[in-house]
Parts: structure tokens; sequence; C-alpha cells
């Protein structure tokens, strides 16, 4: 098994940058990034760096969402929580500030775990 990976962004040896030349002479090209890997579980063994990523997502958007479709919404229960407590905001006039309370609403999500 080899310990690197070509970056998989179709135009990664197209990109502009020192870190791509290589060749002598009248004979120099750019070439595609050499990534060294390692986690096969990192989306970084694959590209080699955010900007080749998304160039790679944005030419292959649906054979990226036909990897793992989604025909229907998914759900996450949760309880929504409203409590009145008192605060404080502060009211400027004539060069002075005065606290005024009044209460406000927090609003608290919390998740329902059912399984
Ligand atoms: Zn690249």
């Amino acid at each position: 098994m080899t310990d690197y990976n070509w970056c998989h962004n179709p135009d990664c040896h197209k990109i502009e940058t020192q870190s791509r030349v290589r060749g002598s002479g009248d004979n120099k090209v750019l070439r595609t990034v050499k990534i060294k890997s390692y986690s096969p579980d990192s989306i970084w063994t694959y590209f080699c760096n955010n900007n080749c990523l998304h160039q790679f997502l944005n030419k292959f958007p649906r054979e990226i969402a036909n990897i793992r479709p989604v025909n229907k919404p998914s759900e996450s229960p949760i309880k929504v929580e409203k409590t009145k407590e008192e605060s404080y905001i502060y009211r400027y006039s004539n060069g002075e500030s005065r606290r005024v309370p009044y209460i406000s609403t927090r609003t608290t999500i919390s998740r329902v775990d059912n399984d």
C-alpha cells in the first residue's frame, strides 16, 4: 500500500503555485500535489487544501449527492422550553444611563432521546 495519494481535484495541476512546479530548464510543469496519507477517514488524505476540495465538490455535485441520496427530511425529537426571566436594558438620556428592568423570554431547545 502506498503512503501517499495524488490530490483528487482534477484541476489541481492547473493552479499556479510554486509548490506545484516540477522539472528543470524549459521542461517545467505544474503537477498535481502529492499528499501524505495519515488516515483513510480524513478528507485531507484525498485533497491538498480547501480550494481543491471545493473545486472538486463544485465539479461533481450530482455524483456526490448520489453517494447518499436524501429523498425525505430527517427529524430529531426536541423539547422547546420558554422561560421568563428578569433582565436589564440601559437607557441613555441627558448624558446619563439608567438601568431599566424588563422581563425577557429565553428559549431552550433540548434533545429528546427516544432510542
Ligand atoms: Zn490539490
